[in-house]
């Protein structure tokens, strides 16, 4: 039995890792740097250890000082959390082997999918329909003009440990795709210690639809329907919204069993997530994350569950209590990411939050670990906040995230607030006729303007 959780992680997922093991009867320990000593969940936990200065190499990525406060805390298990080592699959390893419960996939699902090229190739063994692109990693131009030919322009060339929407080129023509693909690898052996990039066909219209699974140590396997995810800027998500405008029940039933049967295929364990690019009527697989979204509440407030709780379960070895028959879909929810930066040029502004108050009512949730007068630390990731909205039809939940974003006050610093105010009365966002590429294009016009 899982009963003392070490949350390896900050800010608006630490608190809410913590919240989903208090209401378990589930201690909980907190690790943060020097700068995180006044956050929240700090505060909140039963137990805090620092483990660092702020820097995250020396803190949150620093896997022997966490290990450390797990065995001095006595705690069974390790929620990772996103971002940082949620996706080591290092980390999952060592912590399995000082006896501690990983609350994720397995080490080797980890790495299968961790390493772009080698999850497309499982994916497509496994009947998931797949981006055309190179069949591997491309390592010189001749090979890859011949691949780009074949697939057609435009192409884009992709890092295989890439993350974050970043180490991805986009290219029109041969002459670009020699520069594209050694500055792509370049780029990637910075940012991500490996320098492998791969081709994909670029699709211009493509929504960006993910399909949500649950799979347990027992064989069973459910899929929790879609997010909607092509608000984005610079391949990062900024609002989310389940279901998809762009699909219906039948649409989301097919491409949710093809999900879980691949899933099921791979014997995979915990939380997952596979991402779809979504264009004339088509799905094509992009990526499959092995940890928890920072979007899962806008499933969780169409579905009723708690994917913390089912994970800190599964890790714990428990059945799922539900078949995929038992998962109803109601309303509709979208999450706006709210970061501390100008909401038009997105410099961050990192400082004191003066005054602070949330919206609240029916169907109103705030995930955040912010409060008047904390100091938002200038190291870390500038998202600040999440604000998510339920309602029974599309048109109520916007109509309730318009009363919110204008109730949502946070002082002292500048937030994205006023650029979601202004999202949700475009027609395009109000008709749900978006793809991803959608808000560049919107952000272009307003500095046009
Ligand atoms: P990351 O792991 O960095 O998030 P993904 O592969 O998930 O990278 O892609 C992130 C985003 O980049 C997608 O949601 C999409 O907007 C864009 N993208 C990725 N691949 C393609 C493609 N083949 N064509 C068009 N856009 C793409």
């Amino acid at each position: 039995m899982i009963e003392k959780v070490l949350i390896a992680n900050r800010g608006e997922i630490a608190l809410r890792i913590h919240r989903a093991c208090r209401e378990m009867g589930i201690k909980t320990v907190a690790v943060h740097s020097t700068a995180d000593e006044d956050a929240m969940h700090v505060r909140l936990a039963d137990e805090s250890v620092c483990i660092g200065p702020p820097a995250s190499a020396d803190s949150y990525l620093n896997i022997p000082a966490i290990i450390s406060a797990a065995e001095i805390t006595g705690a069974d298990a390790i929620h990772p959390g996103y971002g940082f080592l949620s996706e080591s699959a290092k980390f999952a390893e060592i912590i399995e082997k000082h006896g501690i419960a990983f609350i994720g996939p397995t080490a080797d699902h980890i790495n299968l999918m961790g390493d772009k090229i080698s999850a497309k190739e499982a994916v497509k063994k496994a009947g998931i329909p797949v981006v055309p692109g190179s069949p591997g990693a491309v390592r010189e131009f001749k090979e890859a003009a011949k691949i780009a030919k074949k697939i057609g322009y435009p192409v884009i060339v992709k890092a295989a440990s890439g993350g974050g929407g970043r180490g991805m080129k986009i290219v029109h023509n041969e002459e670009e795709l020699e520069y594209a693909i050694s500055s792509a690898s370049r780029e990637a052996a910075v940012s991500f210690g490996d320098d492998t990039v791969y081709l994909e066909k670029f699709l211009t219209t493509p929504r960006h639809i993910e399909i949500q699974v649950l799979a347990d140590t027992h064989g069973n396997v459910v899929h929790l329907g879609e997010r909607h995810c092509s608000l984005q800027r610079r391949h990062q998500k900024v609002l989310e919204e389940s279901p998809s405008p762009a699909l219906n029940s039948a649409g989301r039933d097919k491409i949710g069993e093809v999900c879980r049967k691949a899933v099921q295929s791979f014997g995979y364990r915990g939380a997952g997530t596979i991402e779809f690019l979504y264009e004339d009527g088509e799905f094509y697989f992009i990526e499959m994350n092995t940890r928890l979204q920072v979007e899962h509440p806008v499933t969780e407030m169409i579905t009723g569950i708690d994917l913390v709780r089912e994970q800190i379960r599964i890790a714990d070895g428990l059945p799922l209590k539900f078949k995929q028959e038992d998962i109803k879909f109601s309303g509709h929810a979208i999450e706006c990411r709210i970061n501390a930066e100008d909401p038009f040029t997105f410099m961050p502004s990192p400082g004191q939050v003066k005054d602070y108050h949330t919206p609240g009512g029916l169907d109103v949730r705030v995930d955040s670990g912010l409060y008047s007068r904390y100091k938002i630390p200038p190291h870390y990731d500038s998202m600040i906040a999440k604000l998510i909205v339920h309602g029974k039809t599309r048109n109520e939940c916007l109509m309730r995230l318009r009363r919110c974003l204008e109730e949502y006050v946070i002082d002292g610093i500048k937030t994205t607030i006023p650029l979601h105010q202004k999202l949700i009365h475009e027609d395009d966002f109000i008709n749900g006729d978006y793809n991803i590429h959608w808000l560049e294009k919107y952000l272009d016009s307003l500095t046009a303007d």
